[in-house]
């Protein structure tokens, strides 16, 4: 579903708005798909002990962050240096840090779903390097918990890997499914709360409608969580597709 295919291409390419949003999403999409192929082919997602039932399922078990990955941590700089050339030089700094500091980061990336200290380049870097890699262990052990297990689901972080969703939609029978920014889990949240610090008044959350998006943001922590109201649409929400469309939506256009 997520797959990047002909029809969404022609989707974003469309609209000239979309136009950077889309450079980038298809320039990490080509650059993606070796990875995946590499992915795919070792042995690296093959766990005997992922427990269905504790979450996040990735929680407890060892990755095998490997010189490949650092590889591919060092190409994803590369086209992010070309693609936002004004912070060049910050991106060139990650892309030099020694093998021993991004396996440390990555572990902690990974396993406590945090990095050292607030980086927004590293955890941009960090989150392009394992989203193909956690986006195969979503579809090969994501849609293995039981709906039982699903339906009882409460948390703000993804199931999968942890993370929080970057955005969400209501789906046709209006309940609220959060998508996780790392590995595209979908999953069930409260309809009014904040999905990043939890908030649950509905005088802490102000709703911004425009057209069939919506952008929820918390008066507590200021985050924001733009939301696509899928009720009266046709399809399966599209990540890809969906996330470019909701990133040109700010909340001046209420
Ligand atoms: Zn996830
Ligand atoms: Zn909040």
């Amino acid at each position: 579903m997520s797959d990047l295919t002909e029809e969404t291409l022609a989707v974003l390419g469309k609209n000239p708005e979309t136009a950077k949003v889309y450079h980038l999403t298809f320039a990490f999409y080509r650059a993606q798909q070796d990875e995946i192929k590499r992915i795919r082919k070792s042995r690296m997602l093959h766990f005997s002990n992922v427990k269905l039932f504790a979450f996040p399922l990735i929680k407890n078990l060892d990755f095998s962050i490997d010189k490949e990955h650092f590889l591919y941590f060092k190409k994803t700089a590369d086209l992010l240096m070309q693609l936002e050339p004004v912070i060049a030089n910050q991106i060139r700094k990650k892309k030099e840090m020694s093998y021993s500091k991004f396996k440390a980061a990555s572990e902690l990336f990974l396993k406590e779903n945090m990095i050292d200290e607030p980086d927004q380049i590293l955890l941009f870097l960090l989150n392009k390097t394992y989203r193909p890699m956690l986006i195969l262990f979503r579809k090969r052990y994501g849609y293995r918990i039981s709906s039982n297990v699903k339906e009882n689901y409460r948390s703000n972080l993804c199931p999968v890997c942890g993370a929080t969703a970057d955005v969400g939609y209501l789906n046709t029978s209006g309940a609220r499914m959060l998508v996780c920014s790392r590995c595209d889990m979908q999953w069930r949240y409260t309809r009014g709360g904040c999905s990043i610090c939890r908030a649950d008044k509905p005088e802490d959350i102000e709703i911004y409608l425009k057209d069939d998006k919506r952008i929820y943001r918390c008066k507590r922590c200021s985050g924001l969580l733009p939301v696509v109201d899928m009720r009266e649409k046709i399809g399966d929400f599209n990540p890809i597709v969906e996330r470019a469309n909701l990133s040109i939506l700010r909340i001046e256009d209420r």
